[in-house]
């Protein structure tokens, strides 16, 4: 028997939910993974992580790679017991990151060499190394590396590029082998254009992968664009696996992207927002700094189990903010990813039922009520 495998269970237009198995756990989808960048979910711990619904964790490879090093990781036991989170963890391959991070790139067909953001010191990642270093972490879910280019991008650029994560993809699908226990997903790429983005599926369906994610989205070609693209992009890719959406986003992104056959994402928008005041409530967007707090009584949202909510008022989340308490960064964040996890239990028992086109009538509603009115 597999030791890792994906079950659909339900389809509800082009939504779906299932389970994807692994040895350290089941991961519920449509899944929203919380992104622990540096071995830690910002402000929260692991254990608490876990009580707002999340299955899984996203690592990200650039970042370990550089500090504390993945070697080391390593010898103290992988990132699991490094970090105290037990269950699923899915890392990124780095190469988003090279790009969007370090300094002095190169980029040539072996790989990318940079300097660390961190301490200017000479790195390298290719394929190969990638797929070790994530193997070094013990990554359950390991990405493809591949290059992502910034949109806008002209086509000839976005082409290139996207034959270039191909034959990454390869040499990833190489250097991973065999490894019985864990998933090696491939990453399609092409922009904005349908038949650039049928060629990389077709490319990585020729090679074979567990998974299968959504690349070069979410890059700053805003949402339109984004639904656009994701109205052919998942259909490209094999029914039968799961399909992972990078880097997104707001709840109206992720609601959008689940209506179109996504199955899996990751942000760091709940866990950043929460740091700057910002909470996300089935009303849309609060900003907590905002004077009409500072005497409310009320909790942020009254619906909501999570403690910050439960425990706490609008107007002492708003002087603890105010004050600079590290108490504040801590409980919106708690609130945003209990809130994007409820998101998600939300729409896996919609598909389920078969009424997902009901609940995203009813997301809209509510946020177009706005947040509660000023006492
Ligand atoms: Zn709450």
């Amino acid at each position: 028997m597999a030791l890792t495998s994906f079950d659909l269970k339900a389809r509800d237009g082009r939504a779906r939910c299932g389970v994807i198995s692994t040895p350290r756990g089941e991961i519920r989808t449509p899944a929203f993974m919380p992104v622990g960048t540096a071995a830690t979910v910002k402000g929260m711990m692991p254990e608490s992580v876990r009580e707002t619904g999340a299955d899984i964790l996203l690592g990200n490879t650039y970042h370990l790679m550089l500090r504390p090093g993945a070697e080391r990781v390593a010898r103290l036991g992988g990132l699991h017991r490094f970090m105290n989170w037990e269950r699923p963890i899915l890392t990124d391959s780095g190469g988003f990151q090279v790009m969007s991070l370090s300094s002095l790139r190169k980029l040539t067909e072996e790989g990318v060499t940079f300097r660390s953001h961190v301490d200017g010191s000479k790195h390298m990642l290719s394929p190969e190394r990638s797929m070790e270093i994530q193997r070094l972490l013990g990554s359950d879910i390991v990405m493809a590396f591949d290059e992502c280019p910034a949109l806008p991008a002209d086509r000839r650029r976005l082409e290139e590029s996207m034959r270039l994560s191909m034959r990454w993809a390869q040499r990833s699908r190489d250097a991973f082998g065999d490894r019985p226990g864990h998933m090696l997903f491939g990453i399609q790429q092409g922009g904005l254009e349908e038949d650039l983005r049928a060629e990389s599926a077709e490319a990585l369906r020729a090679i074979g992968f567990d998974g299968y994610a959504i690349g070069g989205l979410a890059v700053g070609e805003g949402q339109e664009a984004m639904f656009g693209c994701l109205d052919f992009a998942p259909g490209q890719l094999p029914e039968d696996k799961p399909r992972y959406l990078m880097g997104v986003g707001k709840p109206d992104d992720i609601v959008g992207a689940v209506k179109r056959g996504v199955d899996m994402m990751d942000c760091v928008l709940p866990s950043r927002s929460g740091r700057t005041g910002q909470a996300w409530t089935r009303r849309g967007q609060v900003n907590i700094k905002n004077a009409r707090h500072a005497d409310d009584p009320r909790p942020l949202d009254e619906t909501c189990t999570c403690p910050a909510c439960r425990s706490y008022s609008r107007a002492y989340l708003h002087h603890v903010y105010r004050a600079g308490e590290m108490i504040a960064g801590m409980l919106l964040t708690w609130h945003n990813l209990h809130y994007y996890q409820e998101l998600m239990q939300s729409m896996r028992e919609a598909i389920a039922k078969g009424r997902f086109a009901a609940f995203e009538a009813e997301f809209h509603a509510r946020r177009a009520d706005g947040d509660i009115l000023p006492l």
